[in-house]
């Protein structure tokens, strides 16, 4: 990979050169330019200049109105006649020629022959060496480059563009490239360089003062922080925008701030300036008649509903949303507006959300988006559940399973995951056992199901993270390598901005986001790392909590109160446990406690504790008692899921025995 993008770098400004020499010599057979600038029988007779001058007036006449496929055979017209000079001033406008095709093909959405366009350009700046267009339609390219996901070539473009305009004095060329760059950056996952690359461009537009410049900077930045969930950041920025002079922004840059400030707005649950903002962005789409757009805000618009308990409203929203889908062909627009309105059907009429997921599992399927295949069966498994169709549900579920193995495939935490699936599959099938004489075997099936997916997916999440940081990783030194090519006074620089986003990603990879506690994977990783290391003290103990009747809870009070419920009992053992051991998260509403040097009956007293704190706590009217199982290295376990299992099995015998309480492992072992 690292010597991959070294020489691909290399090849990238060979070829430009080239191109250059190509498509200069191109019709005309003879020459090259240096040797033949002085030669007349290379430049244009006064009829063909006429021609030229005509060709180029129409095209730009057919731009302006809009009839972009005209202006690129009008233009293209023009080029085939000036490609028959060599002349540098006939070389220079071919070169703007090409660039005003690419740029009509770019308003048409043809991405490839945009790329082919903005490339004959390059090759003739290069071949005049007239820097200033070199970076500027570098820059351009590197955009065009993005939009065919052509992502490591933008990039290469991009840094020779920023390269160049250090060279030149273009100071606008220059912050478009920031901008250019700042956009790459955040498709690649590199927050940190997005943003400074998008604060130069924000300082420059403002010194010059060009607003809509100016919004779309801010737009950038925003969207930046949005990505990592810096909600109040990404505010500031939006305001920018939205503070801005209405009439000298495009309408559009304006909708993005709006729109985006109604999704922040929702993540706090201020649904109603959520709904304020949503509605502006909405009706500027609606006059400006962008139909992708207007599905997109509609779904946030029937979120918003949604979540504010507003289920006719969001119904409605959700409609609408699929009908702009439709009537934009995007089929994954579709998918995700049917698999909302059925999941948001499935307490009405769970029968009439079947056939929406039907739809909604077919297109994600044709489409192969494996995220909204696996949201459908999820949502199916789901209603089929509601209609008391077990069998149907468990038929979902072992689909929902299969496909997050597939997803499975891309993880790199595989060695936690499976101890992780196996010790839970052994503590369900003990659970089954017990209840199987209750004749409560199809319902209990389910849950098992509906907890083996949960895992999968946890294992999926964090696989994701692993990758994120991986790609970053291994895309930064690459990126080092090739910097160093062109300027190695940047290497220390590229260097600490990896270690501080990784550092980020560590910490992102460890904690659990709404209890701010370690999650699943720290505490596999922490008992690993002690387990690889025996024999552990028998002062080790571990304390698995879970809250009784939780679900009642979210039934009663709602599920924002639940989360407000975990949040401060992960609080309570945070503060209980202090630095004697770690809390972690080890699934909804169940935590685990790692207590490296507590005996037994300390870790016991512990537990007491914790009951005892949460048994008083109160969240307004919310009172809650949670059960506890104990264990310890005393009782000698091999691994980790033993430790695990033991306190867990402690801590069923405590449920069972009518729950708030506290049980170790030694009391029920066998
Ligand atoms: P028990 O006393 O037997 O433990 O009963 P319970 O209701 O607590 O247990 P059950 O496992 O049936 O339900 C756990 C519930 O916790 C179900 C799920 O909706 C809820 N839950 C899991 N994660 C979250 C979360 O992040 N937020 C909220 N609000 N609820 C959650
Ligand atoms: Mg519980
Ligand atoms: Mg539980």
């Amino acid at each position: 990979m690292q010597n991959r993008l070294r020489c691909s770098l290399f090849v990238l400004s060979v070829t430009v050169f080239a191109n250059a020499k190509a498509v200069s010599a191109f019709p005309a057979p003879s020459g090259s330019l240096s040797a033949t600038s002085a030669e007349s029988a290379l430049s244009l007779s006064d009829v063909q200049q006429e021609e030229v001058e005509n060709w180029l007036a129409s095209a730009d006449g057919y731009y302006d109105t809009k009839q972009f496929s005209l202006a690129i055979s009008a233009y293209l017209h023009a080029a085939s006649i000036l490609a028959q000079s060599s002349k540098k001033t006939d070389q220079r406008l071919l070169g703007t020629t090409y660039t005003n095709v690419a740029q009509s093909y770019k308003r048409l959405k043809e991405r490839t022959e945009t790329v082919v366009y903005y490339r004959k350009a390059l090759a003739i700046f290069t071949a005049l060496n007239d820097k200033k267009y070199m970076a500027r339609t570098l820059n351009t390219l590197a955009e065009a480059e993005r939009y065919i996901n052509e992502l490591e070539k933008a990039l290469q473009c991009s840094m020779l563009s920023l390269r160049i305009h250090s060279e030149i004095d273009d100071p606008e060329g220059e912050a478009k490239a920031f901008m250019g760059a700042a956009i790459i950056y955040r498709h690649i996952g590199r927050y940190d360089a997005s943003l400074e690359h998008a604060y130069k461009a924000y300082q420059y537009f403002k010194r010059v003062n060009a607003p809509n410049r100016i919004a779309k900077a801010a737009n950038e930045m925003g969207l930046v922080y949005t990505r990592l969930m810096q909600f109040d950041n990404a505010e500031r920025f939006y305001l920018t925008t939205i503070g801005l002079p209405t009439d000298k922004l495009e309408p559009r840059t304006l909708a993005t701030a709006l729109r985006e400030m109604g999704v922040s707005k929702w993540h706090s649950s201020d649904y109603s300036t959520a709904l304020n903002f949503a509605q502006r962005a909405y009706d500027i789409y609606k006059a400006e008649n962008e139909v992708e757009k207007l599905s997109l805000t509609t779904r946030i618009i029937a979120d918003i509903y949604r979540d504010s308990g507003q289920p006719k409203l969001a119904k409605a929203r959700y409609e609408e949303s699929l009908n702009y889908a439709e009537a934009s062909g995007n089929k994954l627009n579709q998918t995700k507006s049917l698999v909302h309105l059925g999941e948001l059907l499935i307490n009405q009429s769970a029968a009439s959300a079947v056939p929406l997921l039907l739809r909604a599992q077919q297109l994600a399927a044709e489409i192969n988006d494996t995220a909204y295949l696996l949201y459908s069966y999820r949502a199916l498994r789901k209603a089929d559940k509601k209609r008391g169709n077990i069998a149907g549900s468990l038929a979902y579920a072992e689909k929902e399973i299969q496909m997050l193995t597939i997803l499975k495939d891309e993880e790199i935490a595989k060695q936690m995951a499976l101890s992780n699936a196996s010790l839970y599959s052994r503590t369900l099938e003990m659970e089954l056992n017990d209840l199987r004489e209750d004749a409560k075997l199809s319902q209990l099936e389910l849950d098992k199901k509906s907890d083996e997916v949960e895992i999968a997916n946890q294992r999926k999440t964090i696989a994701e993270l692993e990758l994120t940081k991986n790609k970053y990783a291994s895309l930064a030194l690459a990126l080092m390598l090739a910097v160093c090519l062109l300027f190695s006074a940047f290497i220390f620089r590229s260097f600490s901005a990896a270690k501080k986003r990784n550092a980020e990603l560590d910490k992102l990879a460890t904690q659990d986001p709404l209890t701010r506690c370690y999650n699943r994977r720290y505490l596999f990783d922490y008992l690993n790392e002690d387990f690889a290391n025996p024999p552990l003290a028998e002062n080790y103990s571990l304390i698995m909590v879970d809250i009784d009747h939780f679900k009642a809870i979210n039934d009663t009070y709602g599920h924002t109160a639940g989360d407000k419920v975990l949040e401060e009992i992960a609080a309570i053992l945070t503060h209980t446990v202090d630095d004697t051991g770690i809390v972690t998260r080890y699934g909804g509403e169940e935590f685990c406690i790692v207590l490296p040097t507590s005996t037994i009956n300390s870790a016991i007293d512990i537990a007491h504790t914790i009951k005892n704190k949460v048994s008083t706590y109160k969240h307004g009217d919310i009172e809650v008692t949670c059960s506890i199982g104990v264990s310890s290295m005393a009782f000698t376990a091999n691994t980790p899921s033993e430790l695990i299992e033991q306190a867990d099995a402690a801590l069923f015998h405590s449920k069972h025995k009518g729950r708030n309480s506290v049980t170790s492992w030694n009391e029920i072992a066998p």
